[in-house]
């Protein structure tokens, strides 16, 4: 049963320090009532009061971790409904189905373009996060071998899909060590999966159609002693899926409903079906096959949703060549938000002109924000000059502003006296023609 807030007060140290960031006590235990703060916040509660906090202060939807040979995929942790309320922590991991079926030299091949594909976007690589491999043949034998294909070519996490015990039995076996997920168990054979999950430290999957039956299985599954239980809703269309993944994330959200408080799994057959499982609010998805044209739409939708708003994306600060720069080249400066050290980076690229492009550490805001914000100033620019001992890689000592902060060429000059300030163009776009016919 979850504390209120004024009980969970009274566990608290009630010394109103604010360390927590909050002003008093009784507001940071109104906030973990809420599930909108960590317990681990307040570095001064007492081990005793931890425990009795620990139903209070666990997330309601729980932690499941697939891990293999180094790699983990995690779902579960969320705290709210809507990604603008806070953030979302855990991408849902996305993995590739391969049948038993298939030759394994197939399977090893599909895999291994799998495995090939990154797509890069913003500055980040995109990847598939593991394959799902599925028992057509209902064969033990034939399952860990397909299985073992998958092996030669991936060691990412894998998810074992076949409701006979005796198969999964099988493929547990082929990935001895790991903690995949097994899919799955229903009313007829949850006591079965339950021992086997048990015995190989796996997390299992919950198949029912309807919320009593869903809640009813992962209490009974739990009571065995099992822990990492992934939900499935089965037999759903998308829009029958849509209203029933809802209401699991709101019941566990917030309802602190713990029977349904576990992250779910999604089997994606379609473009719209992935996007879907995407925004609501599939822990694990499926793709039916691995395609590029279906992997990448998928993968950088998720990238998006999964950004914590409250956190731009970054790139490195650092000193960037761009067309082999030589030291006579000019140094253009601007700031680590990814979109402006796309659109600056991509325009000079684009127009065959060397140059050294200086990215100051500005907490990813754009240009015209950080400076507003204070956080892109004459002092950082010449910091960043000096971290990245810029001055070494040229012989003329050409620094290029942004024309949004022309303001700062004046200081900029008495904190980098050996150097030419230059004031740019405002938008990137223009960048090309100011260095052909100015620079
Ligand atoms: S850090 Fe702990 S003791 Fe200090 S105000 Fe926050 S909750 Fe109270």
């Amino acid at each position: 049963m979850a504390l209120s807030g004024i009980q969970i007060y009274k566990l608290l140290p009630q010394t109103n320090c604010k360390e927590c960031g909050f002003p008093t006590c009784l507001a940071f235990a109104m906030k973990l009532a809420a599930k909108q703060v960590e317990l681990a916040s307040c570095p001064y509660v007492t081990e005793a009061s931890k425990a009795q906090l620990a139903e209070s202060a666990a997330p309601p939807i729980r932690l499941v971790t697939l891990k293999a040979n180094g790699f983990e995929v995690k779902a579960g942790n969320e705290v709210v409904l809507y990604r603008h309320e806070k953030t979302f922590y855990n991408k849902p991991g996305v993995f590739a189905k391969v049948r038993d079926d298939r030759p394994v030299d197939e399977i090893k091949e599909e895999v291994t373009q799998a495995e090939a594909f990154v797509a890069n976007y913003v500055g980040i690589n995109l990847t598939m996060d593991g394959y799902a491999v599925e028992s057509v043949s209902g064969k033990p034998a034939q399952f860990a071998d397909a299985i073992e294909a998958v092996r030669a070519a991936s060691k990412k996490p894998l998810i074992l899909i076949s409701q006979n015990p005796d198969v999964i039995a099988a493929g547990l076996r082929a990935v001895d060590g790991e903690s995949p997920l097994v899919y799955g168990a229903d009313s007829s054979n949850w006591e079965a999966m339950a021992d086997l999950v048990k015995q190989h430290k796996a997390a299992l999957a919950v198949i029912g159609e309807s919320l009593e039956g869903l809640a009813d299985l992962t209490e009974k599954i739990k009571g065995k002693g099992v822990e990492d239980l992934v939900i499935y809703p089965a037999g759903r269309g998308l829009s029958a899926g849509l209203t029933m993944n809802t209401q699991i994330r709101r019941l566990a959200i917030k309802k602190n409903f713990r029977s349904l408080g576990y992250p779910t799994l999604a089997f994606a057959t379609t473009l719209a079906g992935a996007a879907q499982s995407i925004t609501k609010y599939a822990g694990f998805i499926v793709l039916d096959r691995f395609a590029p044209e279906l992997a990448y739409p998928v993968l950088v939708l998720r990238q998006n949703v999964y950004t914590d708003p409250q956190k731009p994306i970054q790139v490195q600060p650092g000193l960037y060549e761009i067309n082999a720069p030589k030291a006579e080249d000019p140094v253009l400066v601007t700031t680590n938000f990814s979109i402006t050290y796309f659109s600056v980076a991509n325009e000079v690229e684009g127009s065959g002109l060397p140059a050294w492009l200086l990215v100051t550490d500005a907490e990813g805001m754009s240009v015209l924000t950080a400076w507003a914000a204070g956080k892109f100033d004459s002092e950082r620019i010449a910091k960043a000059v000096k971290t990245f001992n810029v001055a070494d890689k040229v012989s003329r000592r050409r620094l290029v502003l942004p024309g949004h902060v022309a303001v700062l060429s004046g200081e900029l000059e008495g904190e980098l006296p050996d150097w030419e300030i230059r004031v740019g163009p405002r938008e990137a776009v223009d960048i090309p023609k100011f260095m052909k016919q100015v620079l």
